[in-house]
């Protein structure tokens, strides 16, 4: 008698039978293995690639310009980061001896220049797992919120516990300067817990197997850790150093000596100082030693002028304007912006003084209105004037300000 030759059952038994040359399979065995053979390959697929596929540094750079306008000095020094970072990474096993170190990135500039935009660009053109965290929320163990580790939570979540993937992943470290040392001297002023933090995010800079708590904050015995190992986590520290620009003039103006030094420091643009941003101006800014060691790539964003403004609202891929554009013709209408509107919101983003960020919430104060009524009228047009945008925005701006 026919019987299955996966369970034994007998034709009898069951209402299909499949033959092979030598073997029979029935209907319950096939959905079994059906549903082996897809848990195996989601789980081999995930939503992250084994494997990176990498760029070359001009690729990623043109990448970059995609989505960010400007800044080509930090495009230029992330995409070399990155691609030695993950060249190293794909070709750890060429062991000749010579071990490429890990290099952790630092990105100086003004709230609102695009800071966690490259390292979020960056991220997804990898394809790999990212997290933002904001450094003021950690604190040293055993103070009142998030241990450093915390962190690495996030970038599992965000990995989707995919530990794998989380390893080859970027994490966004958002207002470093924030737990700076207050005061260059440690001995005169001893700030406790942002020093304490800079050292705890030292063994995870430097590459270290960490236990994390998988849903983050405290650490609770009773929680089931996850071993994490940094060594490969490419970490981008960003931060505005408010005030930076004073130590960096100090640093030039004390080292010179010389003719030929005192016309180069005439020639200094001094309304853009961050340029010449070094390490040492970080120690003085009171980054401990050991961190500006683990961040040894440092570049810096200029401050957005009108014209970088006016390109971020239409040019990036996915830019302000687009979006806007994009939400109206889903409700089937045509939307227009007059260039002397565009520049208006420049007008006001530069007053307001926060940056490309300032855009953003001017924009939402003068489109509000217009997507809250038109998806119920019956027109298949809207043409945003300047006229219309000073309007909307007048309502608007006690609010903003205060904001
Ligand atoms: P930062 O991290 O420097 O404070 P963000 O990268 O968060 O600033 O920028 C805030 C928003 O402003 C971003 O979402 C982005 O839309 C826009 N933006 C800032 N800088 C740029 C830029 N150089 N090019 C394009 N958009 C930018």
């Amino acid at each position: 008698m026919d019987r299955c030759s996966f369970c034994g059952r007998t034709q009898k038994e069951i209402s299909v039978l499949l033959s092979g040359t030598e073997a029979y399979i029935c209907e319950d065995c096939i959905r079994q293995a059906y549903d082996i053979i897809t848990n195996a390959t989601e789980k081999k697929s995930g939503s992250y690639p084994a494997h990176i596929k990498l760029k070359k540094p001009v690729e990623i750079k043109q990448f970059l310009d995609e989505y960010v306008i400007g800044q080509h000095h930090a495009k230029k020094v992330l995409s070399v980061a990155v691609y030695n970072h993950y060249k190293r990474l794909i070709h750890k096993d060429v062991t000749d001896g010579t071990e490429i170190e890990k290099s952790n990135i630092i990105l100086v500039g003004q709230t609102g220049t695009g800071k966690t935009l490259l390292a979020r660009t960056i991220a997804r053109m990898l394809n790999v797992p990212f997290a933002i965290v904001d450094a003021t929320v950690l604190t040293e163990a055993g103070y009142v919120g998030e241990d450093v580790e915390s962190l690495l939570s996030r970038l599992l979540q965000a990995a989707d516990y995919d530990v794998e993937a989380a390893e080859k992943g970027i994490v966004f470290i958002d207002e470093l300067d924030k737990i700076a040392r207050k005061g260059d001297n440690p001995s005169i002023t001893r700030d406790v817990s942002g020093e304490g933090v800079q050292q705890g995010l030292l063994k995870l800079l430097e590459g270290a197997v960490v236990s994390v708590p998988p849903q983050g904050g405290r650490k609770h015995p009773e929680q089931k850790m996850i071993q994490v190992d940094t060594k490969n986590i490419l970490f981008i520290c960003g931060g505005a150093f408010d005030g930076i620009e004073k130590k960096i003039a100090n640093r030039l103006n004390t080292k010179v000596v010389g003719y030929g030094a005192q016309r180069r420091i005439q020639q200094l643009d001094r309304d853009n100082m961050i340029q010449y941003v070094a390490p040492q101006d970080l120690k003085s800014y009171g980054l401990i030693p050991e961190i500006i060691g683990r961040l040894p790539v440092l570049a810096y964003l200029e401050p957005l002028d009108r014209a970088a403004l006016r390109s971020i609202l239409t040019e990036p891929k996915n830019s302000l304007i687009k979006q806007y554009i994009k939400l109206f013709e889903l409700d089937g209408i045509e939307l227009t912006f007059d260039e002397e509107a565009l520049q208006f919101i420049v007008d006001k983003a530069l007053e307001y003084n926060l940056g490309a960020r300032g855009l953003r919430s001017i924009c939402e104060s003068v489109m509000t209105d217009a997507m809250f009524e038109f998806p119920s009228e019956n027109v298949s047009q809207l043409r945003i004037t300047k006229e219309y945008a000073m309007d909307k925005l007048d309502r608007d701006s006690i609010r903003l300000k205060a904001g």
